[in-house]
């Protein structure tokens, strides 16, 4: 019922970016090719998210909005990709609890599209659109505006949500991603190799001058790319560390990053990466909360050591 969503929905729904985050997976999952984002104020008024998926069932959009009926947890297999992309099935529910939620899709091969706007009840209209789907969230806690309070400035909610689209764009290049904020374009990203995005979103310095890593032991592999940043201009925040695809903030890794960097480094340089873990998933807790961006490995010196070495030893590569 609604209270219930609403207290789960303070679990997923923590700003405007949060939503935005679970909208862009749920695209990902439909099989999207390309993903068009629309903005305004900061996300509190519109996050609108429009892909060329698989699409959504007219008898599936009050599915959608049901909390866990439609989880994709469907086997104990399963349960393991929890771990990297946390399927649970609320998401949009939660949302839908404290926002104005429409959707509109239409699957490959349908006449038209349906549209149903997100309250108990509603049944889907027909709706023009070509195959895909729009998701439209509005005027994020109308109903709870204790919560609105903690919202931050439109331009800081605004740069978390191009955080979130930055973070997941870096882990698919091959999808096509474009973000505009109040009527304004902020970045189109072209599909392509893993190196272009890494350079269209880090900037064209840091791919020229880092290092590739491809490299792997045993259940652990670390694909991607490192840099010495030759001028302070770097972004001391370009440090992008992923495990099985998914985005994290790990002190662990940070710590054997820190550790490969330290006699490189010199002055005011900031480290610049970004990082592909792939690791048997059998090899990473599964219990972390999906929503947060922590792991916790089973062997952790072990990826420790690995990680540490892979990149010390890249960076003492010359560049190119
Ligand atoms: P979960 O992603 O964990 O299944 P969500 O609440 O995020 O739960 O989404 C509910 C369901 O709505 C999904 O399982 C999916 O079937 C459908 N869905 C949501 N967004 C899309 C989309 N962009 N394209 C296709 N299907 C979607
Ligand atoms: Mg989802």
């Amino acid at each position: 019922d609604l209270l219930i969503s609403q207290i789960a929905a303070g679990e997923v729904v923590e700003r405007p970016a949060s939503v935005l985050k679970e909208l862009l997976e749920n695209a990902l999952d439909a099989g999207s090719s390309a993903i068009q984002i629309q903005i305004e104020e900061g996300g509190v008024k519109l996050i609108r998210i429009s892909d060329d998926g698989c699409g959504i069932a007219r008898d599936e959009l009050a599915l959608a909005l049901t909390r866990h009926a439609t989880s994709k947890i469907a086997s104990l297999d399963d349960l393991e990709h929890v771990a990297t992309l946390g399927f649970r099935g609320e998401a949009l529910a939660s949302v839908a609890s404290v926002a104005r939620l429409t959707l509109t899709s239409r699957q490959a091969g349908a006449n038209h599209a349906w549209r149903l706007v997100g309250e108990t009840g509603a049944t889907p209209e027909p709706a023009a659109l070509a195959a895909g789907t729009v998701v439209e969230m509005r005027d994020l806690y109308y109903n709870t505006p204790a919560r609105r309070k903690f919202l931050k400035a439109e331009a800081t909610e605004f740069a978390h949500c191009a955080e979130t689209v930055k973070r997941i764009a870096l882990a698919h290049p091959g999808v096509a991603i474009s973000l505009a904020h109040n009527g304004r374009t902020s970045f189109q990203l072209a599909k392509g190799d893993a190196a272009a995005r890494a350079g269209a979103i880090l900037g064209d310095d840091f791919i020229a001058e880092a290092r590739r890593i491809d490299t792997g032991a045993g259940p652990i592999r670390l694909v991607g790319h490192c840099s010495l940043p030759a001028h302070s201009r770097a972004r001391n925040d370009a440090q992008y560390c992923y495990v099985n695809g998914r985005f994290v903030r790990d002190k662990l890794l940070a710590h054997a990053l820190r550790e490969a960097y330290q006699d490189m480094l010199h002055g005011s340089r900031h480290p610049a990466y970004c990082l592909f873990i792939e690791i048997d998933p059998a090899a990473v807790d599964v219990n972390v909360h999906p929503a947060k961006t922590e792991v916790r490995f089973r062997d952790s010196r072990a990826v420790h050591q690995f990680v540490f070495h892979a990149v010390q030893k890249a960076l003492s590569t010359p560049a190119g």
